[in-house]
């Protein structure tokens, strides 16, 4: 056995899934695409199906010191609605796995259910079902979303071109310095519990990070205005990683323009207070769940007057090549630290 251990940091998130998948291969012509977007693509017959499951784990992704059960509860809705949304979809039914430890009373869990309704009346979806189970390590949240888009309308990762325009919508960066200071502030409360956390003028920022959004609002722009397009994903893991995904699955590179990466004026000057580089918390940062997607150049006119899309670069032939041009001219390579998250 000894000699035949692989640790799983050796391969990444994306490594380890990759290996597995390799041993798979779709049974049903039902199955349009299985692993390797973010949602499963199902043959309704005359609509697309789309199946996405998302697990938030105690200690991984939240902290309860700080996390509000409520928004908990409406951030697991959140961050796989979005993945629906990346698919260019609209959401139906979600299913909502529990594990429990007997840390939490009733009253705790009707909280985070509390977050889960709000979220469903948001997104316009029907909690269906779910399980419970007892945890002896912590909260552990499993939603899975189903969902559904008219064939001509979805939107993979693999099918953007050279020459399409690069777009994300919102602005980039806020979640992950949200997270920073959240991580400062129980540091010091624990160094000290007669201190207060300081929070004032940083809502924007910690709103982002303990109740994020997801952008159904955009989809619907997009078929107001007539835009399907090219490619898409939403920004879970930062916008370096996403910019990867898109460029790898497509074989195609990208130029992106540091001046035109959208951060929220919050985000520049918490970053700055933390001695951060807003733009490194902005391309790898993650958790923004932004729209991250490719036009086709002339579908520009039709969406250059909304203010909730950004045109931050382009794509190019250079399979691969990912580049930065950042403010003083300089052209970098664009690293993805989401390529090693389990490292
Ligand atoms: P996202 O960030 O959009 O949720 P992930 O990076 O988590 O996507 O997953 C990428 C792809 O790998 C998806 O198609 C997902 O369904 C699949 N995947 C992730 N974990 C597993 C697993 N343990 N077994 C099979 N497929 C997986
Ligand atoms: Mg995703």
């Amino acid at each position: 056995m000894a000699e035949n251990r692989t640790e799983i940091a050796e391969l990444g998130e994306f490594g380890l899934i990759n290996r597995l998948a390799a041993s798979f291969s779709n049974q049903l012509s039902s199955t349009v695409k299985g692993i390797g977007d973010d949602a499963a693509v199902i043959d309704l017959g005359e609509d697309y199906g789309l199946l996405t499951t998302d697990m938030l784990a105690e200690g991984i992704h939240f902290d309860l010191t700080f996390h509000p059960l409520r928004h908990l509860g409406y951030k697991a809705i959140a961050v796989n609605v979005s993945d629906i949304a990346a698919m260019n979809g609209t959401p139906q039914q979600v299913v909502v796995s529990l594990g429990l430890s007997n840390r939490f009373s009733v009253e705790a869990v009707e909280e985070l259910y509390k977050g889960i309704r709000s979220a469903c009346d948001d997104y316009k979806v029907d909690l269906v079902g779910g399980d419970t189970t007892a945890s002896k390590s912590g909260l552990i949240i499993s939603v899975s979303v189903f969902g559904r888009v008219a064939k001509d309308k979805i939107t993979y990762r693999s099918t953007a071109g050279a020459n399409d325009i690069l777009c994300v919508t919102g602005d980039l960066g806020g979640a992950y310095i949200g997270l920073q200071i959240l991580a400062r502030e129980k540091q010091v409360f624990q160094a000290d519990s007669n201190m207060q956390p300081d929070f004032e003028g940083k809502e924007y920022v910690l709103q982002r990070q303990l109740k994020p959004e997801a952008r159904m609002d955009v989809v619907y722009e997009l078929a107001e205005a007539g835009v399907v397009p090219t490619a898409m994903i939403d920004v879970s893991d930062g916008l370096s990683s996403e910019i990867h995904h898109i460029c790898v699955q497509s074989g195609t590179g990208a130029v992106v323009f540091e001046e035109n990466v959208p951060i929220d004026d919050q985000t520049v000057y918490e970053a700055s207070a933390l001695n951060l580089g807003p733009i490194t918390a902005a391309t790898n940062g993650g958790e923004d769940y932004e729209l991250l997607f490719t036009i086709k150049p002339e579908d520009h006119p039709k969406l250059k007057n909304n203010p909730k899309i950004t045109f931050i670069g382009y794509l190019t032939a250079d399979k691969g090549k990912i580049l930065l041009r950042t403010k003083s001219g300089t052209v970098l390579p664009m690293q993805a630290q989401g390529w090693q998250h389990l490292s």
